[in-house]
């Protein structure tokens, strides 16, 4: 099960973080893994780790806010492998900022990176997957959003903009996934909670993360992997049947 032999997957953000996670965990199930990231030094070493497992892996800069650069780095991987299957969505920022202080430029910041970047990588890997498998393509789009989304009841001080950019990525995802099933292609939404990044220890000092755990059934914030676990499943042939759909990794927060 889950096996993803032969399957040309792209990570955004995949330096580090969630984003590197996402990429191990597919080229552990066979995937020809296209590393990016808006830095791409720190991406070859996530190349290098898959390629000393004997895995597949190319890497490239990539800003996702930026059309020209998406172009570009689609074009170099239909060049070099002929397809595209798998695109995950996982860049993104967070720079927290009092509602009332956030700038026009950071607004415009937030939404171009975590919002704006998902439609132009979504729309360039959609018309690369439609041509797989004629007539009908194929393909699997995955959106990471955020618990903190607005559509759950879980919203976060300091975070107007990023919030937005999260809701913003459940409702385009459910759209996709209509306009693109006839495409062959399945288009969803993983929503994290508290996971142990970079990101999140950059936002949350040590007593707001005691905060969310208490609130957290499991008792813990996530690791990487307990996402990647449900990429992977969602990029499988296991998955077929679901599209639109917004998938909560969360330990239980919303639950609770
Ligand atoms: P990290 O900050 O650890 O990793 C995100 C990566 O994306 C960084 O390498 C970052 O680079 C890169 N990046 C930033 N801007 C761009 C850009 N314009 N183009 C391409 N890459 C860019 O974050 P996480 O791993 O925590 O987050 C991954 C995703 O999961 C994000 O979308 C985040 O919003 C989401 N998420 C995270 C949660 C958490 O608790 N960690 C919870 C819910 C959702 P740089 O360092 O230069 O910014």
């Amino acid at each position: 099960m889950f096996d993803l032999t032969d399957k040309v997957a792209l990570v955004t953000g995949a330096r580090r973080g969630m984003g590197k996670a996402h990429a191990l965990a597919l080229a552990e199930q066979g995937a020809k893994v296209v590393i990016t990231d808006i830095d791409a030094g720190e991406c070859q070493s996530v190349a290098d780790e898959i390629k000393s497992g004997k895995g597949e892996a190319v890497c490239f800069k990539l800003d996702v806010s930026n059309k020209e650069e998406v172009d570009k780095v689609f074009d170099e991987v239909i060049k070099k492998f002929g397809r595209l299957d798998i695109l995950v969505n996982n860049a993104g920022i967070f720079n927290p900022k009092a509602f009332l202080e956030i700038t026009e430029n950071e607004w415009d910041k937030t939404l171009d990176i975590n919002l704006k970047g998902q439609f132009l990588c979504a729309q360039r890997a959609a018309k690369e997957m439609a041509k797989n498998n004629p007539p009908a393509g194929g393909g699997r789009i995955i959106n990471i959003s955020s618990i903190a989304s607005g559509q759950v009841g879980i919203g976060i001080e300091w975070g107007a903009h990023y919030t937005a950019s999260k809701g913003g990525i459940i409702g385009m995802t459910e759209t996709l996934a209509i306009e693109l099933a006839p495409l062959g292609i399945n288009v969803n939404a993983i929503a994290p909670g508290a996971i142990d990044t970079p990101m999140l220890r950059a936002g949350a000092e040590t007593e707001e993360l005691k905060k969310y755990i208490e609130k957290i059934p499991l008792k813990r914030i996530g690791r990487p992997e307990e996402v990647s676990a449900a990429v992977v499943f969602l990029a499988s042939d296991e998955a077929s049947y679901i599209t639109g759909s917004t998938f909560y990794v969360d330990g239980g927060w919303l639950a609770a």
